[in-house]
């Protein structure tokens, strides 16, 4: 590990003006410490943001919530009003990491957590996310947990989030404040996908602040599901998971939201998709449907063909156990 400056600042105005390209933010440490152990991340500044004013959970104006970006992982899944209105939500983070590591991890720090592409993590070879340009051994090396959507030349990563997969389906909007002031991200823009540059994850500035994430009222209460495939049955990562939601009249599907971890460099949503469900019946055959249209434009890697039909079949499920309320 590189020696580095530490500062503990005690409002977001200071935490900003002391951020910058060669510093970084913070907060539970159950990454970012990993990293730098590893030699692949090296700040020369860390910025502790434990001690900011960021940690409350309230209710907004038109019936959502603003959830402070230093709420654990764990006081999160379990507050009242999350687990009575987005019970969604409160699935994917208990689906996530273990107990001792939802006390420390930070909702802030769970959207900016880094892939777990192996190759990423071993400093001793290239990779184009950790130095740009040097190479993607990913892509004809071990891939069999890598992405089989949305990735490019040079970067076959994927985002290891389950809490982004349910923000992504909840439509969360992102409040950061930079030095610039302040402004809002709607969660589908926030991470990026890898193009030319997978060194960057997600749309912040070096001097941006995550504050806080905020839900819309609509939380699908009543038929949601969140599902998550992996290979041990606690703590492990996402091999594929998905996030189903469903508003219904009868058994008319009025609204539905769909978004897969595992597969992609961020959560992935398709709208089109989403649309053709409106309107129609719950029902296997337009389930079905809907999962063979999500993932038509998957493309395997030697290792990872298997994630197609797993997504498509865990997309079955997730909005057949949506649909049922987990009554089936
Ligand atoms: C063994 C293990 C298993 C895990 N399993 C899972 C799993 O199954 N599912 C899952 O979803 N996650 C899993 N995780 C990941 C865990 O959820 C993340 O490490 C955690 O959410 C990161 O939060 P943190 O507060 O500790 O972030 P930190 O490590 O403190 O920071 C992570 C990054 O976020 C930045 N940052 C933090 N807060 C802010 C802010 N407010 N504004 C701007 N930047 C900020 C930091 O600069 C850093 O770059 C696992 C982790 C480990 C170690």
């Amino acid at each position: 590990m590189n020696p580095f400056h530490y500062s503990k600042p005690v409002d977001v105005s200071q935490a900003i003006s002391l951020a910058g390209a060669a510093s970084r933010f913070i907060a539970g440490g159950t990454n970012l410490l990993d990293l730098m152990k590893e030699n692949v991340a090296r700040p020369e500044h860390l910025i502790d943001i434990t001690g900011l004013p960021l940690k409350d959970v309230r209710e907004t104006a038109n019936g959502g919530l603003m959830i402070g970006a230093l709420v654990s992982n764990a006081d999160l899944a379990w507050h009242p009003l999350v687990e009575a209105r987005y019970p969604l939500l409160s699935q994917a983070i208990l689906a996530g990491a273990s107990p001792q590591l939802r006390n420390m991890a930070s909702t802030g720090g769970n959207l900016l957590q880094r892939t777990r592409c192996y190759y990423f993590y071993d400093a001793a070879v290239p990779c184009n996310k950790r130095e740009p340009g040097s190479g993607c051994p990913a892509k004809d090396g071990l891939n069999r947990i890598h992405a089989i959507l949305g990735a490019s030349d040079n970067c076959v990563a994927t985002h290891p989030s389950d809490m982004c997969v349910a923000l992504a389906a909840l439509d969360a909007v992102v409040h950061v404040e930079g030095r610039g002031g302040k402004r809002t991200i709607e969660f589908a823009d926030f991470h990026r996908l890898p193009e030319d540059a997978p060194q960057r994850d997600n749309q912040l500035a070096d001097d941006e602040l995550i504050t806080a994430i905020e839900l819309p009222p609509q939380g699908f209460v009543e038929h949601s599901h969140y599902l998550k495939i992996r290979d041990r049955a606690s703590y492990a990562f996402a091999l594929v998971s998905v996030a189903a939601a469903l508003e219904l009249d009868g058994d008319i599907i009025r609204d539905v939201r769909l978004a897969l971890g595992g597969v992609a460099h961020k959560p992935w949503r398709d709208k089109a998709v989403e649309q053709t469900l409106k309107g129609q019946p719950v029902s296997r055959e337009n389930f079905v449907a809907a999962a063979e249209a999500m993932l038509r434009d998957a493309r395997p890697l030697e290792h990872n063909a298997f994630k197609i039909k797993l997504a498509q079949r865990a997309i079955v499920r997730a909005l057949s156990d949506a649909a049922t309320g987990g009554k089936a």
